[in-house]
């Protein structure tokens, strides 16, 4: 069985599916690794770190690709409607394993159906407690929300801890934490490790207790809304009309007061939602810095831009196209630790070939294309199965 590791190709990605430590307990379990030469450069992984761990390493992706029973990833191949087509250098019945944004690109989940290839969406993992190993949201997340803090004190022309020196005071900073999901909460303990005053909201008031045992302070706006906000699988609903009104208001007054913003909020496969408007952005205070972690998904703040710095009203916003690619080296390996951690259940260690447990929860939660169909319950009927 071949498992094979391409260079990534889109823009703004320095990550690779499999690190040196990855590929040594695939080798061990039996696979033949094929890395294309220079995959890991973004994350500095030399090709001879992934040699001396057992793998082949491929001159293209051609060459990567061709025989590979399996094909790790970090992003979604690109496709032929995009100029280059990686999707056609896959053989038929390949399984592809990656981050594939499957429900806001349903297209592409049809190209894989379509050139018969199994392919498992990583972002779909089940929120069980079994999947918390194999989780790449929770992965790279925790990385985002800790650079996020690092890149607004970088921006930030002031200090965020308190200094009291001989030439006067310096004030601690004040930092707003919208969305305390994952990266919220490794943003939040990031803010406070630098010593500032950490203030934080979210819309699910289980969150409430976590803020706190991280030093921050949770402004509630509405309890009884609250205590109704998740989802059974652990994740915000979108609130009515009442409750934004509420929470803007709050979310308004205290941005007059803060510093840095970061803002983390996102509803899975929708839009996410508005949380700073350009009002907001006018009352902060010259200097003040947003870092939009969700800009990918349309933004929390419609000031700020994907991929660029700018400022606006006097305040610096930031739109980070790809965080965990800023941080390569760790995000790399605990994607690829990730990806191992789903594979190897499959592995039948006699045989040393995939027996795949379709029944399993973690299987049949990220399969989204099998045998020429598309066969995920939340994209399927959708001109798929
Ligand atoms: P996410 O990235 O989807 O959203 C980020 C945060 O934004 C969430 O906390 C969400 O509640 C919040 N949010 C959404 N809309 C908002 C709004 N209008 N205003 C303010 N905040 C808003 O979520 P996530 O960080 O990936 O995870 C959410 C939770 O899931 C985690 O806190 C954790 O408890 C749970 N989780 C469980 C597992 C597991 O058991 N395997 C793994 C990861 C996460």
């Amino acid at each position: 069985m071949q498992i094979a590791i391409p260079k990534e190709r889109r823009d703004h990605e320095l990550r690779v599916s499999a690190s040196p430590d990855t590929v040594k307990k695939f080798v061990g379990l039996g696979f033949d690794v094929i890395v294309e030469t220079g995959a890991g450069d973004g994350a500095s992984f030399t090709d001879e770190a992934f040699s001396a761990a057992g793998a082949h390493i491929a001159e293209d992706a051609a060459a990567t690709l061709k025989n590979a029973d399996i094909v790790l990833k970090i992003q979604r191949p690109l496709t032929a409607a995009e100029g280059t087509d990686e999707i056609a250098l896959l053989k038929k019945g390949a399984i592809l394993i990656a981050g594939l944004a499957a429900l806001t690109n349903r297209a592409d989940v049809e190209v894989y159906a379509a050139a018969g290839i199994t392919a498992f969406a990583m972002e779909l993992m089940p929120r069980i407690s079994r999947a918390q190993s194999m989780d790449i949201l929770s992965s790279q997340s925790n990385l985002a929300g800790y650079k996020a803090v690092v890149d607004a004190a970088a921006a930030f022309s002031r200090a965020l801890p308190m200094m009291m020196t001989a030439a006067g005071t310096v004030a601690p900073a004040k930092v707003l934490v919208l969305g305390a999901g994952v990266a919220g909460l490794q943003a939040i303990a990031t803010a406070k490790r630098l010593g500032a005053i950490v203030f934080a909201f979210d819309v699910r008031a289980a969150v409430k207790e976590q803020v706190e045992s991280l030093g921050g302070k949770f402004i509630v706006v509405d309890e009884a809304a609250m205590k109704q906000a998740e989802t059974k699988g652990g994740y915000a609903k979108e609130m009515d009309e009442d409750f934004k009104k509420k929470q803007a208001a709050a979310i308004h007054e205290t941005l007059k007061k803060t510093d840095i913003a970061i803002s983390t909020a996102l509803i899975p496969g929708r839009p996410a939602p508005v949380l700073i408007t350009e009002e907001m952005v006018k009352d902060m205070r010259p200097g003040s810095v947003i870092v939009d972690l969700a800009v990918e998904a349309g933004g929390n703040c419609p000031l700020s831009e994907f991929g660029k710095t700018v400022v606006k009203h006097g305040v610096k916003l930031i739109g980070p196209a790809n965080l965990p690619s800023t941080i390569s080296t760790d995000a790399s390996s605990l994607f690829a630790k990730n990806l191992l951690n789903f594979l190897t259940p499959m592995v039948d260690k006699q045989s040393k070939t995939l027996k795949i447990d379709w029944a399993d929860d973690t299987v049949k939660g990220t399969c989204v294309t099998h045998e020429g169909k598309v066969v995920h319950p939340a994209l399927a009927g959708e001109g798929g199965k």
